[in-house]
């Protein structure tokens, strides 16, 4: 920490020397609020910078899916190695992806970071690594057939996706040489409707990353398939309730340090994702901390039926149950200080009845969900982020 705590403005005027545990958690949490303000207001890159500029190689930035001003991040040559090392030596092996594998990124590869370091990465393992950017759904599709792509790269819901639009072109996609699918950005990998569907359309085995732009590749699922593995050699993990302080059982928001990146370090930043950690060994052998289920959602995406908390993830559990619906978005209208929520689908097919999926979603939820069908294609869609929670005033 010396080195930061010498010549980092932002961190200079928030850290204090650490010799032992008490001294870390006295240090203060980090927001992206914060970073986002710092920015702001010493433009572009703000005051995060341990090094002179000259000394940074690679500029990414957040993906602006909340509709966010995006966050900017540097990395350094030594920072950049870091990332791809994880993934090479953690979430590639943990997913069963080898050298002989070739891996297409159906992925914009624009500034988000996104699968960026993922693509580094397979070079680093010795895979072929196959860019999908500048392509269309359909030419993605194309490629991957004629390359004969073994691990496919995206969003959990691009995936299904892009499984429609194969099938739509008289491709099977079960019938490829898809063998693995690998996903970010999303909850989905870890939801296990979601990720039944796609291991279905591509009859393939299904792995979820979980990865921040501000902070580095944090964790993978595993053979066990009931979690995340949380990358402790190369992170620092907290989890807090919320009044801020280490959650008595292990259940409430990630807060990570990373310990490679001193270029532009985050030092216990709060993620925002809400998890639950086990130390019970699990029987894939990692030594690692799970997040139980992997993310159970965003702290901030969080809604309110009835006076029950929902998160979107849990939504997601019943809708992909019904293959009939193509896409989704929880819509959240504040209506007297009251979330009145509704679910938008889009349908395929000719019936576009929605009473089961709602019968589904009160089994499950415990409350009344409305489902309103909206026509095929008028809800937003990416390679990128899925929105799943939608304020309207
Ligand atoms: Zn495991």
């Amino acid at each position: 920490m010396a080195p930061v705590l010498r010549s980092n403005p932002f961190w200079r005027g928030r850290l204090s020397d650490v010799r032992g545990w008490d001294d870390f958690e006295r240090l203060p949490l980090t927001t992206k609020s914060e970073l986002l303000a710092d920015q702001d207001a010493n433009p572009p890159f703000g005051t995060n910078l341990t090094y002179p500029l000259d000394r940074y190689v690679r500029l990414h930035q957040t993906s602006g899916s909340s509709g966010a001003q995006p966050l900017r991040w540097l990395d350094t040559a030594e920072s950049w190695d870091w990332w791809l090392r994880i993934w090479a030596e953690h979430v590639f092996p943990a997913a069963g992806v080898t050298a002989t594998d070739r891996l297409f990124f159906a992925f914009s590869f624009g500034p988000f970071v996104g699968f960026w370091s993922a693509f580094g990465g397979a070079e680093r393992l010795g895979a072929l690594a196959i860019s999908g950017g500048g392509m269309t759904s359909e030419q993605r599709v194309r490629t991957m057939a004629e390359l004969g792509a073994t691990v496919l790269l995206s969003t959990p819901t691009y995936a299904l996706r892009l499984a429609d639009v194969a099938r739509g072109i008289g491709l099977d996609p079960a019938e490829g040489k898809i063998r693995i699918t690998l996903h970010a950005g999303e909850p989905g990998a870890s939801i296990p409707a979601t990720r039944s569907a796609i291991e279905t359309a591509y009859a393939a085995q299904c792995f979820d990353h979980t990865g921040m732009t501000e902070v580095g590749p944090t964790g993978h699922s595993c053979s066990q398939r009931d979690g995340i593995h949380a990358i402790e050699p190369e992170f620092i993990f907290e989890v807090i309730d919320e009044s801020g302080h280490a959650a008595s059982e292990g259940e409430g928001e990630l807060v990570a340090t990373n310990l490679g990146r001193w270029g532009m370090p985050l030092i216990r930043y709060r993620t925002g994702d809400r998890v639950a950690l086990s130390r019970e060994p699990c029987s894939c052998g990692s030594p690692y901390v799970k997040l139980v289920g992997g993310i159970r959602g965003r702290v901030d995406d969080m809604f309110t039926v009835r006076g029950v908390n929902l998160y979107p993830s849990q939504v997601e559990d019943i809708v992909r149950r019904h293959p009939r619906v193509t896409e989704f978005v929880i819509e959240r209208r504040r209506v007297r200080q009251m979330d009145e929520v509704a679910l938008l689908v889009e349908i395929g097919g000719p019936d576009s009845s929605t009473e089961r999926l709602e019968a589904d979603l009160r089994q499950a939820l415990g409350v009344r969900l409305e489902c309103r069908v909206v026509p095929a294609g008028t809800l937003p869609r990416s390679d990128l982020k899925a929105t799943r929670v939608m304020s309207v005033s």
